[in-house]
């Protein structure tokens, strides 16, 4: 049966195998624009699905040219309605876009946390528009495995422009956000945010830092802590200093300054040659964890296999040395 998931588990896999789907036909009709083959397949994603190799296979030809933007900051900064207004701003532009919010923690299922959101409302008619929550629940690679693979699905589907919305400013956020070829950093007066983002390390990452609720006080003594860091960072000649962008983002101002933001370190990034070389990067970071979510499901076979406890017990007998025995089990790894 071509076409359908073999009833097998794929490398990296750790969701239980459910009915066989047909992958091929999902991905045509998620082509097509259909939002639900679309929700289907970042479901599948989500899942650690055994078809994500079909999957990915499937998509491998329609990707790789959309623009990826990520977004970051602490809860309440002022991501959501941002992304609304970039949302409403790219669709302007006639571009379509996809948008994934990603939840490391959440042991929400997809679509649940935000679907209910006001604001997803503005765009939940327009089929131009993909809006996607999502955690790594069953993706043993977790999110830097299963960002990408979704993201692609969002490519697959036609999106000019996708936005990846993570939620908080923990390592792994900022992992995934810096997986993007542009990564905007929220802050907003008050909040101890610059602080937070150094421990964080996301001046490392940011490349447009947007300092919203600009309406509020304190703004400016944001602006300077922020271009403070900054200046205090140090930078190799050719490499992208960040642009510091002030928004209200309830009120839509400011928006368009951060579209010509994300457009400048575009160029930027074409003129110096560093967008394939980000594009690199980020599949070099998705092959990895494809590869090292196969071993450890490779692993996790040895353990509660036969192999470790008998080449354990020869080596408590002196019969095998330690190392013959960890060479062993190695080469068993092998398929
Ligand atoms: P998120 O948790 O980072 O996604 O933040 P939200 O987008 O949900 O915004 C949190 C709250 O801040 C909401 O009540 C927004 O209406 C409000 N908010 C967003 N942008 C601004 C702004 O520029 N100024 C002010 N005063 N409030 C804002």
């Amino acid at each position: 049966m071509t076409g359908l998931c073999a009833d097998e588990r794929a490398p990296g896999m750790t969701a239980p195998m459910r009915r066989s789907r047909d992958v091929p036909v999902l991905v045509a009709a998620a082509r097509d624009g259909d939002p639900r083959a679309v929700a289907r397949l970042v479901s599948l994603v989500e899942d650690g699905d055994p078809c994500l190799p079909e999957l990915a296979a499937a998509l491998a030809p329609h990707t790789g040219s959309a623009q990826l933007i990520g977004l970051t900051g602490s809860p309440g900064v002022g991501k959501s309605t941002l992304t609304n207004e970039l949302v409403r701003a790219y669709r302007a532009q006639g571009l379509r876009v996809g948008v994934l919010a990603v939840d490391p923690s959440s042991p929400f299922t997809g679509g649940a946390i935000l679907g209910d959101r006001v604001r997803m409302q503005d765009h939940a008619t327009d089929p131009g528009v993909y809006i996607r929550s999502m955690s790594s629940r069953g993706h043993l690679g977790g999110l830097a495995g299963s960002t990408p693979q979704a993201v692609r699905v969002l490519e697959g589907a036609g999106c000019d422009v996708v936005l990846i919305e993570t939620v908080g400013v923990g390592q792994a956020e900022v992992e995934v956000a810096s997986l993007a070829d542009t990564t905007l950093v929220l802050l907003a007066p008050g909040m101890g945010d610059a602080i937070q983002a150094v421990k964080a390390g996301i001046l490392e990452v940011a490349d447009v830092f947007v300092l919203n609720k600009a309406d509020r006080d304190g703004i400016d003594a944001a602006a300077r802590d922020i271009q403070g860091m900054i200046a205090l960072g140090s930078r190799a000649p050719g490499q992208w200093r960040p642009l510091v962008v002030r928004t209200v983002a309830a009120r839509a101002e400011g928006v368009e300054d951060v579209i010509a933001g994300i457009a400048k370190h575009r160029a930027f990034l074409q003129e110096h040659g560093q967008l394939t070389a980000r594009r690199e990067r980020r599949a070099r970071v998705e092959v990895e964890e494809i590869a090292l979510a196969s071993l450890r499901v490779r692993i996790e076979a040895v353990r509660q296999g036969t192999a470790l406890p008998e080449l354990a017990a020869e080596v408590a007998a002196g019969r095998l040395d330690p190392y013959a025995a960890a060479a062993t089990l190695l080469a068993s790894l092998n398929p």
